[in-house]
């Protein structure tokens, strides 16, 4: 898994839905440093495993983007959402969106069930910060991002940012930086069956 770098809008990873994950390998705890080393080097406080073109149920989380305190570096592995509480308006930004923010309503309060690195269980009830960035973040393993869950009249205002994402990553796809989507889609189909 070497190269990890975090991809922007409109990489097809971003899109993906993707697959849980069946075993936890010494591969992946290295994917996982890499995320968070990536995270860190980027200033975000979240990254999803789409984000660096792996399309696997696994984002990571430390509030305080701070590489030095590892006792806030969370885990969070097939993560799922089985309780939502209330509702907090707030702004979001994108690590594939370098530079971009926009209000997004998100549930105040969520219970999540997620494995952490040693493939237990558990359950945590998060709200504030925390909360919005397991929900930003949960919702990139669905292939969804942040300005689809705006409200129109705002997103429009963001429409023109969006579309030079667009037509930069089509330039570096016709420099060859990156393969054309279809090609994308093959490698990320590929990587689902190395799950098995
Ligand atoms: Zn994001």
């Amino acid at each position: 898994m070497a190269d990890l770098h975090i991809v922007n809008y409109p990489h097809p990873a971003l899109r993906w839905k993707s697959k849980p994950i069946k075993s936890i390998s010494p591969e992946l705890r290295n994917t996982v440093r890499s995320m968070f080393d990536l995270m860190y080097e980027a200033r975000g406080i979240g990254l999803a495993a789409n984000q660096v073109a792996l399309p696997y149920r696994l984002f990571v989380i430390n509030l305080t983007a701070d590489p030095n305190d590892t006792e806030e570096e969370f885990v969070f592995i097939n993560p799922e959402i089985t309780k939502r509480k209330g509702t907090a308006e707030g702004e979001e930004g994108c690590l594939s969106l370098p530079q971009l923010y926009g209000d997004v309503k998100r549930s105040e309060e969520i219970t999540l069930e997620a494995y952490d690195l040693d493939g237990q269980l558990f359950e945590i009830t998060l709200d504030d910060l925390a909360a919005r960035a397991v929900q930003h973040e949960h919702d990139h393993l669905e292939g969804i991002m942040f300005p689809d869950r705006m409200v129109e009249a705002k997103r429009i205002e963001l429409d023109a940012q969006i579309a030079d994402f667009e037509s930069e990553f089509r330039h570096q796809q016709d420099r060859g930086e990156y393969p054309p989507d279809e090609e994308i889609r093959k490698q990320l189909a590929q990587l689902e069956l190395d799950l098995d």
